[in-house]
């Protein structure tokens, strides 16, 4: 396959099929592009001009007595077919389809696209789209797409299901001055999908950073094989269009609501190392930072600054930020830095040069910090004032961005201009303002970690709960235990509270007709003693045969009250990425907040701790105001167990451990309940 890929980023031969000389047709825009890349055999194919750009028209593939690597195919949709034929009896294997029209117009289109797929597969050949914009391979100088007149070369890869999407911000990179190293629009994947391109870039020497964008994946857990192969050489980042919460089965388990399609991606992807960002904009930022070579975290910041309120701004966003932080400098870096500035000046980290500052001033600051181990990075905020020599500053950040990276916030309209010329000019790219740095760099910091191995399928259909006597030895079986005792009759309850120890005792009716035991009366708290128990008993048997008449009672499980935070612990399968966990509070932090956090199984110990630190309310579990925190790493085992279970049991579609409560000894499951087809 890879051969065939690098025929599509790099023919050497390439027949433009549907070739056109009228400025305004793609068929136009096509030749140009590809003519004016690097040299190489084109041949126009088209019914309808003799000679395009100097160039001789055949009338099809087949007229052409050389070979040709790569087909470049722009025709009316219904043509495609009859078109790839050609190229297959021509023996090319890779090609192109631009062309519109398919599965994107209906039931028609889906029909003549499962066609051209059929052929591609039939001949061996990789076809890229249809539906798309072009491929770019800007160190092949090769340019067979419609995006853009001049790709500049650079080191950053694109690959994207949105055509709109590559366009825009090729355009942008290119009026930015950013290169690119590949551009892949995929169209509608009816051959080759994301992943043979991920495959590719993960291994391209010329691509030090990747950026993607995705509406979908059809293969979840190859999916997050390949971005974590990438993610073990270079930076990924990820832009997934939101897709809304979806229901789904959730009648009988929380967690089957609580992991809708859209959260399972982003959670799945920050799994395997990348880095997910939700708006367009972090991602035109993440192009700049790695366009500048930045392709590492940079935690530790300093700011530079001529004026006070853009740096208090900066200051706060960092503040604010989940991983970043200003250093603290030593007193050391306070006497040198003293020695080259104003008495007006501040020192500190910001280091504010004052509205005055030279570039002379700017390059002796610059001298001292870059020479700091404790800094790994300088956000240089510019901001025009009367005194203020923009390009000259820029010529000094320049020269010092060879020593340490220094990121350019040059604030303004027409007087920043020279500047930011200049630091194009070298190389380097501006940021407008401090916050669309800060927060990629804060993105940047988090993901870092590599993390697990993946899961199997499977989906959904209508679910049965597991009895009791199954479920207990099979969750016992991977250390996770059911607190309680079972009783059958009122005179186990002696021996049963014996069991327990000391009070107070709940207790609960087992049954396969009950699934939410609470809603039926069948949960009875607070009871202090046997007496308290027997009664309560009495009590759910008149509610449960009142309520649910249907509903046999198996058995009723006694258990010690347990005082703590709930929490819930659960499992449900996700279509494209298998089995998922899902952790979060109970009650109404789970039903009102939704405040879960997810992971595709297995996960590991270190990658649970994580989970659970990433909800929103993990401060109500590590202890506020004085409270004992509780015991993460009891909650963590349930996880990492629950995560085993799921894999080497794919019968079972569902798990809800509802609630957990957990104290700073112990986590005890009061709940649980497991579904399967
Ligand atoms: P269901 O979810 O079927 O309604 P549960 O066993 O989860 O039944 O009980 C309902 C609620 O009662 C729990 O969410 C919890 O708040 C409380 N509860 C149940 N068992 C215990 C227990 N052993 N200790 C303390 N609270 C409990
Ligand atoms: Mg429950």
């Amino acid at each position: 396959m890879s051969t065939s890929l690098n025929t599509l980023f790099n023919p050497r031969s390439v027949a433009v099929i549907g070739a056109s000389g009228q400025k305004g047709k793609v068929g136009y825009a096509l030749m140009q592009n590809i003519c004016a890349g690097a040299q190489r055999n084109i041949y126009p194919i088209t019914l309808n001009e003799q000679e395009i750009f100097g160039l001789q028209v055949h009338r099809s593939v087949l007229d052409v007595h050389e070979p040709i690597d790569c087909a470049i195919i722009a025709v009316r949709a219904d043509l495609v077919a009859s078109v790839l034929r050609e190229c297959a009896q021509k023996d090319i294997h890779s090609a192109v389809v631009i062309s519109a029209g398919f599965k994107e117009v209906g039931e028609e289109g889906k029909k003549m696209e499962e066609q051209i797929a059929a052929i591609a597969k039939e001949h061996d050949i990789a076809l890229l789209g249809p539906n798309c914009l072009g491929i770019i391979d800007a160190h092949a100088d090769f340019n067979a797409s419609f995006a853009v007149e001049k790709p500049l070369k650079g080191s950053v890869a694109f690959l994207s299901q949105s055509g709109a999407l590559g366009t825009a911000l090729l355009d942008w990179s290119n009026s930015e001055g950013l290169g690119f190293s590949k551009f892949v629009s995929l169209g509608n994947e009816a051959s080759l999908s994301e992943l043979p391109f991920m495959e590719y870039i993960a291994d391209d020497e010329n691509t030090k950073a990747v950026l993607m964008y995705l509406e979908k994946v059809t293969d979840g857990p190859r999916f997050l094989e390949l971005a974590r192969k990438i993610t073990d050489k270079k930076p990924l980042v990820i832009l997934h269009a939101g897709k809304s919460a979806r229901g789904g089965s959730a009648v009988m388990s929380h967690t089957g609501s609580l992991a809708p399609e859209g959260t399972v991606f982003s959670s799945a992807c920050k799994q395997s190392g990348a880095i997910v960002v939700n708006k367009l904009a972090e991602l035109f930022s993440f192009a700049k930072l790695f366009s500048m070579g930045f392709l590492t975290p940079k935690r530790r910041l300093a700011v530079v600054t001529n004026g006070g309120g853009p740096s208090i701004n900066a200051t706060d966003l960092i503040d604010l930020s989940e991983s970043l932080e200003l250093t603290v400098f030593p007193r050391e870096t306070w006497e040198e830095l003293k020695k080259v500035l104003p008495p007006m000046a501040s020192v500190g980290n910001p280091v504010d040069l004052i509205g005055d500052a030279s570039s002379l001033r700017y390059d002796a600051v610059l001298k001292i910090l870059t020479a700091k181990n404790d800094i790994d990075a300088i956000l240089f905020l510019v901001t025009p004032q009367m005194m203020t020599d923009e390009e000259a500053i820029a010529r000094v950040l320049v020269m010092h961005a060879k020593e340490k990276p220094i990121i350019p916030v040059f604030m303004g309209g027409k007087s920043i201009e020279p500047a930011v010329k200049v630091l194009r000019e070298n190389g380097l790219v501006n940021f407008v303002f401090p916050s669309d740095v800060v927060s990629v760099l804060d993105l940047f910091t988090l993901y870092p970690e590599k993390k697990n191995v993946l899961g199997v399928g499977g989906a959904s259909t209508r679910l049965a709960m597991v009895p009791m006597e199954e479920m207990r030895p099979l969750l016992s079986t991977y250390g996770v235990y059911l607190d309680g005792a079972l009783m059958r009759t009122k005179e186990e309850i002696n021996d049963a509270l014996w069991s327990i120890g000391a009070g107070p005792f709940v207790i609960k009716a087992i049954s396969k007709e009950l699934v939410h035991k609470s809603d039926l009366h069948a949960v009875k708290v607070n009871l202090s003693d046997a007496k308290a128990v027997e009664q309560a008993w009495s009590e759910i048997e008149t509610e449960v045969h009142e309520h649910s008449p249907n509903a046999h009672i198996d058995d009723i499980l006694v258990q010690r009250m347990s005082r703590g935070k709930e929490v819930i612990i659960g499992m449900k399968r996700d279509a494209v990425f298998g089995p998922i966990v899902v952790f979060g509070l109970g009650g109404i932090f789970v039903e009102i907040l939704k405040d879960v956090s997810m992971r595709v199984a297995p996960v590991s110990k270190q990658e649970a701790i994580r989970q659970i630190q990433e909800i929103k309310g993990y401060e109500l579990l590590s202890g506020i105001r004085g409270e004992a925190p509780v015991n993460i790493d009891a909650l963590a085992d349930i996880i990492v167990n629950i995560s085993r279970l799921a894999l080497e049991h794919p019968e079972v579609e569902e798990i809800d451990l509802n609630p957990v409560i957990v104290t700073q000894e112990r986590a005890v499951v009061v709940d649980a309940r497991l579904m399967r087809k």
